[in-house]
């Protein structure tokens, strides 16, 4: 099995490199491959996703990426920023599948903002739609106002669409995801507004048929950002469009403490994935040792889960992560008064010694 290994930009390659360590001491026989991505392969190569980059992700059974970005890269023209190699491998890889879970470790209850008992046993996914919706719909960009009151004024304009078949395989991806779970379904969208989410309302109604013992209810996105914080316990799957997922998925991650914990994956209909943390390349804390690498480290297990068919290994370094969060170590950002912080290396080493000493 071929691993394709994308450190990106900021803090990626320092907590790639903790990830990359935690899978040599599995000790499974994995080819791996390290290609630049990001603001680091348009300094290397003129752009964000080389086509070396991108055959290398596309060859592989999965991919393992860090982060991309950096407000350096901000003034580019937008084709050439970082962020658009991410959307491209989304695009090229066909991922449109993006599973985000939010578990609120018992270690770290206390450092969410919510009450701990909001949010004490959390443990909710978020389906979000990753390739259709206002990210990617056409036609898009800027011009002169055609109408209304500020007629002949510049503005800019994006478009909103939803497909059937985009609709009916992520709603399946979210019932079948939800019958290994609570049997539970809510599905987020605006259909009082938006013609585009009456449609996908009306299409998960209707793929709702095929599974009677999933429960699904819908609500509006508004309203689910709310409950997210007043009872996010009350949730089991949550499956939305990529605009309100991506909004949704961080609210979600901050409620477990921090977005350094949270892992995803992005799957295609042939289960081959790109696993990623939640966050971002935080060129704030990049090179300084800082940042937590736990996130990254349950992406890899879910990689393991998902696309190279080693569900025993997934659970090992699950399990080996609980174990040094039970150690008390923590990085600054889940760190408590009656902890021990550490940086990013050492709690890399702390996890491969658990893994190796289990
Ligand atoms: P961010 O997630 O990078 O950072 C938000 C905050 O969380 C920062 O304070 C950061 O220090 C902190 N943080 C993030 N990850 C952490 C970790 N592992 N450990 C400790 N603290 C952590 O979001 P941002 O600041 O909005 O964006 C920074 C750059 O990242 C931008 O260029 C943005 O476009 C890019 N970005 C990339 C991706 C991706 O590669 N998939 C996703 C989101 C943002």
């Amino acid at each position: 099995m071929n691993i394709a290994i994308l450190p990106g930009d900021g803090i990626g390659p320092e907590i790639v490199a903790q990830a990359v360590r935690v899978l040599d001491a599995l000790d499974l026989s994995f080819n791996t491959e390290t290609a630049l991505v990001g603001g680091a392969a348009y300094e290397a190569h003129g752009h964000p996703l080389p086509d070396a980059t991108l055959k290398l992700a596309q060859d592989a059974d999965a991919v393992l990426f860090g982060a991309v970005g950096d407000w350096k890269f901000d003034t580019l023209e937008r084709s050439l920023r970082p962020e658009q190699a991410i959307l491209g491998l989304r695009k090229h890889l066909q991922l449109f599948a993006n599973f985000r879970p939010a578990i609120c470790y018992p270690q770290l209850t206390h450092a969410s903002s919510l009450k701990p008992e909001l949010i004490g046993g959390l443990d909710i996914l978020i389906v979000r739609e990753l390739t259709g919706d206002i990210y990617f719909g056409q036609p898009r960009g800027r011009r002169e106002s055609p109408d209304g009151a500020f007629k002949g004024h510049p503005e800019a304009f994006d478009t909103m669409r939803y497909s059937r078949p985009e609709i009916e395989r992520i709603a399946h991806v979210a019932f079948q995801a939800a019958r290994k779970r609570s049997s539970r379904v809510t599905s987020v969208d605006k259909a009082n507004v938006l013609e585009t989410f009456q449609f996908w309302r009306d299409v998960v109604t209707e793929v709702h048929a095929d599974y009677p013992d999933v429960e699904l209810d819908h609500m509006y996105v508004d309203n689910a950002a709310m409950q997210l914080v007043k009872a996010p316990k009350k949730f089991d799957v949550i499956v939305t469009g990529n605009m309100f997922g991506d909004i949704l998925s961080d609210e979600a991650a901050m409620l477990t403490g921090s977005i350094g914990m949270l892992p995803s994956a992005s799957l295609n209909s042939a289960s081959r994935g790109l696993y990623e943390p939640s966050h971002g390349s935080a060129p704030d804390i990049a090179g300084k040792n800082l940042a937590n690498p736990l996130a990254t480290i349950l992406s890899l297990a879910m990689m393991l889960r998902f696309s190279l068919n080693h569900a025993e290994a997934a659970m090992r370094v699950e399990a080996a992560v609980l174990k040094v969060l039970e150690s008390g170590l923590r990085t600054a950002d889940i760190w408590s008064e009656g902890t021990q912080r550490v940086g990013t290396q050492e709690m890399g080493s702390a996890v491969v010694a658990a893994l190796i000493a289990a």
